[in-house]
């Protein structure tokens, strides 16, 4: 289990690198930003970065886990109960502090700058960036940051493989961030 979370380490690392290197190259920064991005909705594909993220959860005192747990299950009825698009923050997001910050998944660590993906018919995604991002610096002037997500991808989805192999999972994996946490905190 551990060379699997390793490998993971590895990608997260990679990923932050060239992510810092984007944000200087466009002199960007989320600091002062008021569309906190942890309002999103967003999905997560792999059981190793739930295993990851757990780590992570195991660090905070049982206090702490009973608070976010709570959290995290009030955010799983609101999203369950309104439109895909609905904006409520993370249950790990205290004060606009991310508490689970060196674990928190790989999204958290590549949303905000322009980015290009293989997809598997060979066509190429284009993505603008975040909010603040399209409005503050996107316009024809640009010097795009090469920004490509899909060795990121296809490095996850290696891992994931494997780690699969060694517990014998099978099945999709499909999760937001809330019900991640309630799948750790609350198992049963
Ligand atoms: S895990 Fe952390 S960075 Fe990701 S959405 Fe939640 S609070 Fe924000």
């Amino acid at each position: 289990m551990d060379k699997h979370l390793a490998r993971l380490a590895e990608i997260y690392k990679a990923i932050d690198n060239l992510y810092d290197a984007a944000m200087r190259h466009y002199n960007f920064s989320c600091e002062g930003c008021t569309d906190n991005c942890c309002v999103t909705k967003f999905y997560h594909h792999t059981n190793i970065e739930e295993l990851y993220l757990a780590e992570g959860l195991e660090r905070l005192d049982e206090n702490k886990k009973k608070e976010v747990l709570s959290r995290a299950e009030d955010v799983v009825k609101i999203h369950n109960s309104s439109p895909e698009d609905v904006r409520v923050m993370c249950p790990l997001n205290e004060n606009g502090i991310c508490i689970i910050y060196e674990h928190r998944p790989m999204i958290c660590r590549i949303h905000g700058v322009p980015y290009q993906m293989f997809k598997k018919n060979m066509s190429i995604e284009f993505g603008t960036g975040c909010y603040r991002f399209i409005n503050e610096k996107l316009n024809e002037n640009m010097q795009y940051f090469m920004f490509n997500r899909t060795v990121f991808y296809v490095e996850m989805v290696k891992v994931e493989k494997e780690l699969r192999e060694t517990l014998d999972i099978t099945g999709d994996y499909k999760k937001t961030t809330a019900e991640m946490v309630v799948s750790i905190l609350n198992p049963n």
